[in-house]
């Protein structure tokens, strides 16, 4: 695939007014055209910021390979948000519950 044809993309993380720019990372998920929620938030903050040093570490602001979305309190070992996670696996009740378990347990560690 070439760069070009990434362009039309919704799905790949890049700036369509600067090409180039954009980590080009590929999400199934994603829906709008441009940058992800990490990558957009970077390139409009101050690299000096706590938020942006925040949003540079993979730990601290975890991200969804599906859509791009931050999820602050991802659970540890997922790698998808709620709604990516349904819609590629139309996951059960269950997984519901677990994932209400380990928020919990995110909110009492912090
Ligand atoms: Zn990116
Ligand atoms: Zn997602």
């Amino acid at each position: 695939m070439s760069t070009d044809s990434n362009i039309n993309n919704p799905q790949i993380c890049i700036n369509p007014a600067r090409p180039g720019y954009g980590c080009q990372m590929s999400f199934d998920h994603k829906i709008d055209m441009g940058l992800y929620a990490r990558c957009t938030f970077l390139s409009i903050s101050d690299p000096g910021s706590d938020g942006f040093k925040k949003m540079l570490n993979f730990e601290t602001a975890p991200f969804c390979k599906g859509c791009g979305a931050i999820v602050m309190f991802m659970a540890p070992g997922k790698e998808f948000c709620g709604s990516c996670e349904q819609k590629s696996t139309q996951s059960s009740a269950t997984d519901a519950i677990k994932d209400l378990q380990a928020h919990r347990v995110a909110s009492i560690s912090n």
